[in-house]
């Protein structure tokens, strides 16, 4: 079949490669001049089943309400009045009782994801900073911690590994962490690192010349004129994604929740190794081979804008200099990016209520690194 795909993020990617795979004659167009250019650019570089949990709990609710004022926060919702946003947190309430479920499904995704990742990263000889130290999450609340505990027990349920660790094992574990003001942590060594940016311009790379994939820089202003001259439309347009739904009448409640990275360069010795996940503060942590560490973090409901915010990228600075009191802050590069964020927190990977020649494989939210490699074996199955 002939098949365009919207959007070359590293939902289109990995899609890209399993249609081809499959002998699909596949097309990409994205209207960026080159792969991975949007969300899937600088983000936290975390391939973490142990990051699963959906968003969805009156606990998050009650939080981002008490910091609704305060500029810094980890989470922030724009007052501005937005029929989109309103709607959707209105989902996101009703989607509380599923939390449970959906993050067992998530975690079993994720899981998944992981192997089918290391699979394509060997069979193509892919270079992208992978670093298989695992994920150690730290906490310094013990409300927290004890929340933690039972999130693990979903965890467990859906074959993840993770487990309790103390003071003195977080200290054996990544000895360049500050761990004072810590009570505790979990770890788990089957998650994993790698740069999305490599991975998606190596793999680019590999479609265009091995699997015959065309890749052309055009926008899309409507999925029925997408559809001329090719069998099957498969949109993997992030936060595009929702517009292009709706030109044949499909409603997907995506939102573009930003969020930030900073990718510290020369960070020196006293950095860390393993990757972490702070999640009180939501921020992540990725080494991305000698020379460059990477935090991300933050949660920002306030529409379609990547300005970046000083305001928003100190907070990423201040975490990275009290964890880790001799790191080397000289060379910072700031990024901001929009996470295509559904209100259950789980990705669209369906056809089209509307017309039987259109897919979707998006929405993957705060996931989507981890979740993609799944995702795009089980559409180009569906297709
Ligand atoms: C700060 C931050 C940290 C994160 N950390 C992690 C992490 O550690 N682990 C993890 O798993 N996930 C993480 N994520 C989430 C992850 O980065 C995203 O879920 C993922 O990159 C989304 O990929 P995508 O392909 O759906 O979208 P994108 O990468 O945004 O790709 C969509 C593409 O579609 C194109 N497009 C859109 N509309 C059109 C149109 N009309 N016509 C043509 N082209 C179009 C765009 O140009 C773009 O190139 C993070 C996100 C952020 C913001």
């Amino acid at each position: 079949m002939k098949i365009k795909i919207i959007g070359s993020g590293i939902t289109g990617i990995t899609s890209a490669y399993y249609l081809a795979k499959n002998n699909h004659q596949v097309t990409i167009v994205d209207e960026r001049r080159y792969p991975a250019m949007a969300t899937s650019y600088a983000n936290g570089c975390q391939i973490s089943a142990s990051n699963s949990e959906t968003w969805n709990s009156w606990k998050n609710i009650r939080q981002a309400s008490k910091w609704i004022l305060k500029k810094d926060a980890p989470l922030l919702i724009s007052l501005k009045p937005d029929l989109h946003k309103i709607k959707w947190f209105i989902k996101f309430i009703n989607s509380i009782s599923q939390r449970k479920n959906n993050t067992l499904e998530t975690c079993k995704m994720a899981l998944n994801s992981g192997m089918l990742y290391k699979t394509i990263a060997d069979e193509e000889n892919i270079e992208f900073d992978m670093l298989q130290k695992g994920i150690l999450h730290i906490y310094k609340d013990i409300k927290q911690l004890n929340l933690a505990r039972e999130t693990n027990k979903i965890y467990k349920l859906a074959g993840l590994e993770r487990w309790e660790v103390n003071k003195s094992e977080l200290n054996n574990i990544e000895p360049s962490l500050a761990n004072e003001n810590i009570v505790g942590g979990f770890y788990n060594t089957t998650d994993f690192t790698g740069d999305i940016h490599k991975f998606c311009m190596e793999l680019s790379n590999i479609l265009e010349n091995k699997y015959n994939v065309q890749f052309i820089k055009h926008h899309a202003k409507n999925i029925h004129e997408e559809l001329i001259n090719s069998d099957l439309v498969l949109v993997c347009a992030g936060i595009g994604s929702r517009k292009l739904a709706n030109s044949i009448g499909d409603n997907l409640p995506i939102y573009p929740v930003k969020g930030y990275s900073i990718t510290i360069n020369n960070p020196g010795n006293n950095s860390p190794w393993v990757s972490l996940l702070d999640d009180e503060k939501k921020i992540v942590t990725a080494r991305l081979g000698e020379k460059r560490l990477r935090i991300a973090g933050t949660a920002e409901f306030a529409g379609y804008n990547t300005d970046i915010k000083w305001n928003r990228v100190r907070p990423l600075i201040r975490w990275a200099e009290t964890n880790f009191p001799n790191i080397n802050t000289e060379d910072i590069k700031p990024w901001a990016g929009l996470r295509p964020m559904t209100p259950n927190m789980m990705p669209i990977i369906n056809k089209s209520k509307k017309n039987k020649k259109v897919f979707y494989n998006t929405g993957h939210g705060h996931l989507g690194w981890t979740l993609s490699a799944y995702s795009a074996k089980y559409i180009s199955e569906l297709i």
